[in-house]
This record gives structure tokens, sequence and C-alpha cells, in this order.
């Protein structure tokens, strides 16, 4: 069943978690403040119980879609910091069958992820070449599973470039064409021009509202809102990655996706763009990505 209060939409946030606990209590009081300003929702797994609460989401309410998929710090026990927070990550064999599953069970499942390369959650307890072993395969078995679904695949990676333009560089060589993005985008425009080569979207979060940080200041390295207003207008995507990352004016606050116009209008602003021409082109890209 649908619900029908939503507005037309404007924009879409590409990547929240709406499905996590951190929304025990309101999951649904978020996603309808979110859609009744006309901003759809892409709620992303990150393990099995979390991709079935994001079909969950969807099914229940029109502009709101589901990714579904393991993120590489769920492979082993670990405990990952980010910001200030805490995250206890359980371990989990990843198995695609119940993903396809899944997957098979709602059109509104519309991408695989958040899966990719983590070099900056590895657990003390093992050998990195293990580790970085495990990741590659996992995030070859989601590449291979969204090719067989025609799905999107959401990308998430974290100090691996690099290797994750090679695997990806693979695929390509072998006429195998991936429809993704790669989420949560906080490198250089090098790093990017690589992924758009790749025929890639490049997503962005309230990262682009925060102050550069001095050390990357002083090493000359460009605002990531300088590089977010460099892609090409028709690969550029905005997402929250609520809980996390609240932009500004709302930093240290749990986020949501109704704070994606603060992410856009950042760009806009950046770009000399209004913020519905920024707010139109991002919402027909994810539209595109997603094929909505
Ligand atoms: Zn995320």
């Amino acid at each position: 069943m649908s619900d029908t209060m939503s507005e037309p939409l404007r924009l879409i946030d590409a990547h929240c978690h709406v499905n996590f606990h951190a929304y025990a209590k309101d999951a649904d009081e978020v996603i309808r403040r979110s859609l009744a300003k006309g901003i759809g929702v892409v709620n992303v797994g990150t393990q099995t119980a979390t991709s079935a609460k994001a079909v969950e989401l969807a099914n229940r309410y029109d502009n709101v879609w589901a990714v579904i998929g393991q993120h590489p710090i769920h492979l082993f026990e670990q405990q990952a910091q980010d910001e200030e927070e805490i995250i206890n990550c359980r371990s989990e064999k990843f198995n695609p069958d119940y993903y396809r599953r899944l997957a098979k069970s709602s059109p509104k499942v519309v991408g695989l992820g958040e899966c990719g390369l983590d070099y900056y959650h590895l657990p003390e307890n093992l050998p990195r070449e293990t580790v970085v072993a495990a990741q590659e395969n996992l995030f070859r078995a989601h590449l291979d599973l969204a090719l067989g679904l025609d799905l999107a695949v959401m990308i998430h990676c974290r100090d691996a470039h690099d290797e994750t333009v090679r695997i990806l560089e693979e695929y390509t060589a072998k006429g195998k064409h991936i429809r993704g993005d790669i989420h949560c985008f906080t490198g250089t425009w090098a790093e990017a021009e690589r992924y758009l080569k790749l025929g890639l979207f490049v997503s962005f979060t309230g990262i682009v509202t925060y102050p550069q940080k001095k050390a990357d200041r002083e090493a000359g390295l460009e605002p990531l809102v300088s590089v977010a207003a460099r892609i090409p207008l028709d690969r550029l995507i905005v997402e929250t990655d609520a809980p996390y990352l609240s932009p500004a004016p709302h930093r240290g606050q749990r986020n949501e996706p109704a704070n994606v116009e603060f992410v856009a209008n950042a760009i806009a602003a950046a770009r000399g763009l209004t913020p519905e021409e920024l707010a139109q082109a991002t919402l027909e890209n994810t539209k595109r990505l997603f094929k909505l």
C-alpha cells in the first residue's frame, strides 16, 4: 500500500539510512517530513536486516526506494569510529541468494550496495591482506549481482580509490558496463575524473557545507565544494548519508533526508546556479542512475 501524502518530487536524497536503528521510534515521521517537501528517499542497506528494512519502507511509500547489500565493514566483527560515533559492526557471510531474492521481491529495489572497499576501517586483529582480499571479493560479488539483475551499484570507497578504479576498469574492459555512483565522494578532482571516465555518477553529502580541514588547506587541496562544482551537471548526485554527516547549519545533530536541500543549495551556490536548477538536474540524474 502506498502513502499518497507526498508532494511532486523536486529533489531526491540518493543515499540515507532511515532503515537504521537511529530512527527506530520515528522513521515514518522522518520519511513523511521529507516527502512533504517534495524530497524522495533512497534508503540503503548495509547487511541483511537493514536491507530488508529498507525494502519494507520502500514498499510503504511512493517516492521511497531501496538499495540493498553488504557494507565492507560488516565482513568481520569490529568497532568502527565515525565522527564522534562508535558503531559496533557484526560480521555476516555474504549470501547472494538472499539479496537476489530480496531484489526480486519488490520493484522498489533499485540498486545494490552500499558496497566497495574501506581501508580506513580495518579490524585490528586480522592481517591486512586477508581483509583487503575479502573486501575485494565482496565488492565483485555485488558488481556481478547488479549486472545480472540490471540494477545500479552504490559504491562506498574509503582510502581505496586506486583499487576501486582498478576493479571497475577490469569490468569495463570486458564490456561489462556498471551503472552506478560513488557515494559520499570526498576525493580530489583527479580522482573524480577517473570515476567520470568510467561513466559513473558522483554523489556528495553535507561535507560540502563544512569548512575545509586545516591540513587539507595547507596541503593545497581544492575544497570539496569546488570539486563538486566541476562535476559535469549531468553526472552530479546529492545525498545526506543520514543519520550521519548533517550539513551546516545542523552539523552535529542527527541528519535526515529533508536536509539534502542544504547539500544541493551549497553546490548550486558554488556553481552559480539557482537552487531550482541544481535540484532539477540532480533529480534527473538520480532517476537515470536508478531507472526510476
Ligand atoms: Zn551510508
